[in-house]
């Protein structure tokens, strides 16, 4: 495979490393018998869906989850047997595809699944997750009924088998766990309804396989945030079992510099004025690369120190407040670590009052992403 050539020095550099750290620390505290489930959806949270998968499955990982059939499609085209569990709802004209290429699908209703019937006889039986909604309100069967209904039919079809169940916890980051346990009670019970236990029983998301009650582990825990260094919530963090290491980072180059008289402005609406002499650079990334005009006044780092985002971030071009002179080419990180400092993606979400989930995925596919 060719390495690609990028001419801007804007990029996303993703320390596989990191991944391959987080993913072995996490075997190593859940046990060698529980599988992980590496979560590669939405581009692998912006890192790059086929490397960070080529990364879990050596550091161990013997499934991979996405959220839609697309994401499965991409994922096939690079990676021939790994287990792959489409988490989210797949179209029923999905099916043929999934049958022939060993794709796990989710099966959360009976509509759903009477659809599914029409494409029968299939070329290969199709696994199906059977998803419970213990709690999110998202999708799911919420009643034993319809959960015994479903395994009833897909029992009675060769077309399709039972492979997994697993439900989705919509509160395990937080310290009150009330919501939580009474997810993970009505969970179990559905399962103890089961005449069979399923091949794969998994509940667990990140913040669960961290820092709840390990016999949640069952058979695999689905890891997603943390394995890409990030915590779930800042109460998990407290409460950590293995130190993670981030792998998202984010740098550029200073491409112009200008000293600037007092009472000059800089950008759009001329929102910003100089108070005193001073340096400012130009850096080629805008809010056409995610990041967001909102972020105007956040830190960069340059020459190990702290600069700000002056005026209004561009399309394609932000100014930033020099701490010195510096030349052209001058590495600036909006991510990452420089010398002693660092700015951090929890930073960027304080920033913009979001959760740090959500930065790594609004950087846009203009912002190339190159692995170390
Ligand atoms: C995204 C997702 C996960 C991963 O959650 P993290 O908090 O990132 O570990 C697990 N399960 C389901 C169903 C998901 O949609």
């Amino acid at each position: 495979m060719n390495t690609p050539i990028y001419y801007r020095p804007t990029k996303a550099v993703i320390d596989l490393q990191a991944i391959t750290h987080n993913i072995s620390s996490l075997q190593n505290y859940i046990g060698p018998t529980i599988q992980i489930i590496a979560v590669v959806k939405a581009n692998a949270y912006g890192h790059g869906d086929v490397e960070v998968a080529k990364t879990a499955i050596e550091a161990g990982a013997t499934m991979l989850a996405v959220a839609t059939p697309d994401e499965a499609v991409h994922i096939r085209e690079n990676f021939k047997d790994i287990d792959i569990l489409v988490l989210g709802a797949s179209p029923h004209t999905f099916i043929p595809f999934a049958s022939a290429e060993n794709i796990i699908l989710t099966v959360f209703s009976t509509e759903w699944l009477q659809l599914a019937q029409q494409y029968t006889p299939l070329l290969n039986q199709q696994r199906l997750h059977i998803k419970v909604d213990s709690g999110m309100g998202r999708i799911g069967v919420s009643t034993k009924e319809e959960l015994m209904e479903l395994y009833t039919i897909i029992n009675s079809s060769d077309d399709f088998l039972v492979d997994g169940i697993f439900t989705h916890f919509a509160t395990a980051d937080e310290e009150d766990s009330m919501y939580f346990d009474n997810q993970a009670t009505l969970f179990k019970d559905f399962l103890g309804a089961l005449p069979q236990k399923p091949r794969l029983v998994h509940v667990a998301n990140t913040a669960t396989a961290l820092v709840k009650d390990p016999s949640l582990h069952y058979d695999a825990v689905r890891f997603g945030i943390s394995m890409y260094g990030l915590l779930p919530s800042s109460y998990v963090g407290t409460k950590l079992p293995f130190p993670i290491k981030p792998a998202f980072s984010l740098q550029t180059e200073l491409v112009h510099i200008k000293k600037m008289q007092a009472g000059q402005s800089v950008g759009y609406g001329a929102t910003y004025t100089a108070e005193e002499d001073c340096y400012i650079g130009t850096i080629p990334i805008g809010y056409a690369d995610g990041m967001i005009r909102k972020l105007s006044g956040q830190e960069v780092l340059v020459g190990g120190k702290r600069a700000k985002i002056v005026g209004r971030i561009c399309m394609d071009q932000s100014m930033i407040l020099l701490p010195e002179a510096y030349n052209v080419g001058e590495e600036v990180v909006l991510i990452g670590c420089q010398q002693q400092e660092e700015i951090t993606i929890d930073d960027w979400a304080h920033k913009l009052q979001t959760i740090n989930y959500e930065v790594p995925c609004v950087i846009t596919a203009r912002v190339p992403r190159v692995y170390k």
